[in-house]
């Protein structure tokens, strides 16, 4: 028993001595070496110096010794960080019995209580997360003390610790901030330097500047406490104005250059000399100007942010990246890259259902009917409704797409599953989606899954390339110190995804500035005097704000709405993002207005009836063209009815063959067909009527008038006198009937739009 016991204590014995004697292993000297000094020049696309970083593990500028760093920003720094230094053995006990305490109180790492030795060993790669990482952290100082002399610790210090905004250590803070060496620097901005390291993200002086300026003032009375400064010298310095140099010159495009810092490529290359970017500052400076100012005139309907997006369309690069209106607004969270952040896509993702249904089999032509449909899913019957809260009756794919409703993308993506849009939506680079498809469901074409700006605009330009998908490129070349020089094509180039013809076609239906009136009127922003296919989009409860189209050239993509996700007051894709996208397609395209888009093989073009969507007859209304993928062109002609019968007729062609009785007599004189009335925003609604008139002169004797519109008798008029009907946004069947029974007499339909 005696024996074991001893035994023990012999062991214990032996671990103490070897822990003790650990203290005394020396730190690995090369661990400690200075390292080559290298800068990072991030460039625009013609070489405009974007953002330098210092150094290749960031931010270091040159290795500095004591004599040349402000003895102020020695001072301040050991009574901002380590009061004690001078005395402790790398570790201050009575503070980490302190923090530790407090951890296990709460359970998780709170207090630091670092000594400056600890954070030199945290500097070195030693991130601890843990209490056990937290005990090697100080277990590392103590060695490091044994190694090093107190001032060569503090040398590794002012060399390495990060002063916020990739600036590590003080001479590349000093020159980021004050643009000059750190053995210049004056009490004022030597303390307000030393404030930084404690947290280099909640003091960022560019993000927020008042906290930088807060610290730097605890730090200037804690000195004036200590005797550093007199009272005389402490008032005159904190009196002294801090001028820090500007973020806008030394973080251009700043969501850009984080982007290009964290991808993979730049990354990985520690021995970088300079990146060039596929970014043009140029247009991107004016992007930022014209997304702050229509932001201006969005602040009253509750919006405080957007996104701005430009691609190349010929290699995917992105030209101009803006993630939110002020980088270093802390207010409205300007350092979230909005490009980047997910949300959901409203009506955006529409393009892609009907492009797969073209491909499918579908036409422009064909038919769907926009009518209350439960769609079953697992979950329950589905039914969607219209942005407008209207059902449009039976209405062709062309229309449906352009005006945006919300139940026939569903029926068509019923008829194509939701399966087969999740898996190409993948494809174009839709790597957000990361739910299966069954999560989704028929809701994918109506936005319910959350994806980026990034990524639809990537998804857009695939539409513009015929199809044709292409991973975005940031960087276009990168050197090397050592003279290396690679060009960076894009790796995958272009993947056919979609087919060149149903891109084409998709193109053409977001190009149509007539197919999109019946939903957004004549004057709609979307309109540009180019060819220019656009789509909006709008979340649910007005978060997010979509606006996302191309040329043949570029593709622009536009998010506006809160990165709090406060819902917006009264805002769509058309008042929202709308104009900031027409303004940014027409400063793309002032000098050459873009070419048609490249029409591939395999499509040709028929005239059609409008209603039934077959091949027009002469008395079919309003004929027009429509091009279709070869082999799914219409044969039929049209059947429908286009005199006899009340409403679109299009789903009774029983009565077609009743139709060929006498032209009829009784005429509709106002309004003509396919009339299109707008409604006037400051008139009262009573006053928004029009009359409708009828000529009676082949009906015997003067009668009644009965006044159809849309199937149901809207009221009576008695010639001369018209109908006085009260104006309400929507498409409109109008017939007017005389007589009953045998002597029942209609007049030719007259179809007219009434807009907003
Ligand atoms: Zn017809």
């Amino acid at each position: 028993m005696r024996q074991r016991k001893r035994v023990l204590l012999l062991a214990v014995l032996a671990l103490a001595a070897g822990f003790a004697g650990s203290l005394y292993l020396p730190f690995p000297k090369s661990r400690l070496d200075p390292g080559p000094v290298l800068s990072l020049r991030i460039t625009d696309r013609n070489g405009v110096l974007l953002r330098e970083v210092l150094s290749d593990e960031g931010g270091r500028c040159r290795w500095v010794g004591l004599g040349e760093v402000s003895p102020h920003l020695i001072r301040a720094t050991l009574l901002s960080e380590d009061r004690n230094f001078f005395l402790h053995k790398g570790v201050n006990v009575p503070s980490v019995f302190r923090a530790l305490l407090q951890n296990l109180r709460h359970g998780r790492i709170i207090s630091g209580a670092s000594t400056i030795s600890q954070q030199v060993v945290r500097n070195l790669g030693h991130r601890p997360r843990t209490l056990l990482s937290k005990l090697v952290e100080a277990w590392l100082a103590v060695r490091l003390e044994h190694t090093l002399s107190k001032e060569e610790i503090l040398i590794q210090y002012l060399n390495r610790v990060p002063y916020g905004n990739l600036a590590y250590g003080a001479e590349a803070a000093s020159r980021l901030y004050f643009e000059k060496p750190c053995s210049q620097l004056g009490p004022a901005e030597a303390a307000f330097l030393a404030g930084i390291p404690r947290s280099p993200s909640a003091s960022n002086p560019y993000r927020d500047f008042p906290a930088a300026l807060k610290r730097q003032k605890e730090i200037l009375r804690s000195m004036a406490r200590s005797g550093l400064l007199t009272a005389e010298e402490f008032h005159r310095t904190a009196a002294e104005d801090i001028r820090i140099s500007s973020s806008a010159d030394r973080f251009r495009a700043p969501h850009f250059c984080d982007l290009v810092l964290r991808s993979r490529k730049v990354s990985q290359r520690c021995r970088l000399s300079e990146v060039r970017t596929s970014l043009d500052y140029g247009l991107q400076k004016k992007i930022e100007g014209l997304l702050s100012e229509h932001l201006d005139s969005l602040t009253e309907k509750g919006v405080t942010n957007g996104s701005v997006i430009v691609l190349d369309n010929d290699r995917g690069d992105i030209l101009a990246l803006a993630g939110s209106r002020d980088f270093f607004d802390a207010n409205h969270d300007g350092q979230v890259n909005g490009a980047l952040a997910l949300r959901q896509p409203g009506s955006a993702l529409k393009p892609f259902t009907y492009a797969l249904a073209l491909e499918r089999g579908m036409t422009a032509a064909s038919v769907i009917d926009d009518a209350p449909n439960a769609f079953p899913t697992f979950e329950g019957n589905y039914d969607p409704q219209n942005y407008d809260r209207k059902f449009h009756g039976p209405i062709r794919m062309r229309s449906a797409l352009a005006c945006s409703y919300n139940v026939p993308a569903v029926a068509v993506l019923e008829t194509i599953g939701p399966d087969l849009l999740y898996r190409r939506l993948k494809d174009l680079g839709f790597d957000s989606l990361q739910k299966p498809p069954g999560y989704y469901g028929l809701g994918l074409t109506l936005g319910n899954g959350e994806v980026s700006l990034l990524e639809l605009a990537g998804a857009y330009a695939a539409l513009a390339r015929g199809g044709r998908y292409q991973r975005e490129r940031t960087v276009i070349r990168m050197n090397g110190k050592d003279g290396m020089d690679v060009p960076i094509s894009n790796p995958e180039g272009a993947v056919g995804v979609l087919s060149p013809a149903a891109a084409f076609i998709i193109s053409h239906i977001l190009s149509d500035r007539d197919a999109r009136v019946p939903s957004f009127g004549y004057r709609s922003p979307l309109n540009l005097p180019f060819p220019c296919a656009a789509k909006t989009g709008t979340s649910k409860d007005y978060r997010d704000n979509w606006a996302i189209g191309y040329t043949a050239r570029h593709t622009v993509g536009v998010w506006v709405g809160n990165f709090d996700g406060k819902p917006m007051h009264d805002v769509s894709g058309i008042t929202g993002c709308g104009p900031l996208f027409r303004d940014i397609m027409l400063l793309l395209n002032a000098k050459d207005p873009p070419p048609q888009f490249a029409e591939p093989k395999g499509l040709l073009r028929r005239s059609i009836c409008p209603l039934s969507g077959r091949l027009a007859r002469a008395s079919c209304p309003g004929r027009m063209d429509e091009i279709f993928i070869s082999g799914t062109e219409p044969r039929e002609v049209c059947w429908a009815s286009h005199v006899a019968g009340v409403g679109p007729g299009l789903m009774t062609a029983s009565v077609a063959g009743a139709s060929s009785r006498r032209d009829p007599v009784l005429r509709i004189i106002f309004p003509q067909d396919g009339g299109i009335f707008k409604i006037d925003p400051v008139l009262r609604k009573e006053y928004q009527t029009i009359g409708l008139k009828a000529d009676p002169s082949g009906v015997d004797g003067p009668g009644t008038i009965e006044w159809w519109i849309n199937g149901r008798m809207a009221g009576t008029s008695a010639p001369p006198s018209g109908f006085s009907w009260k104006l309400a946004p929507g498409s409109y069947t109008i017939k007017a009937v005389s007589g009953t029974g045998v002597r029942r007499i209609e007049s030719r339909p007259v179809r007219i739009i009434v807009m907003t």
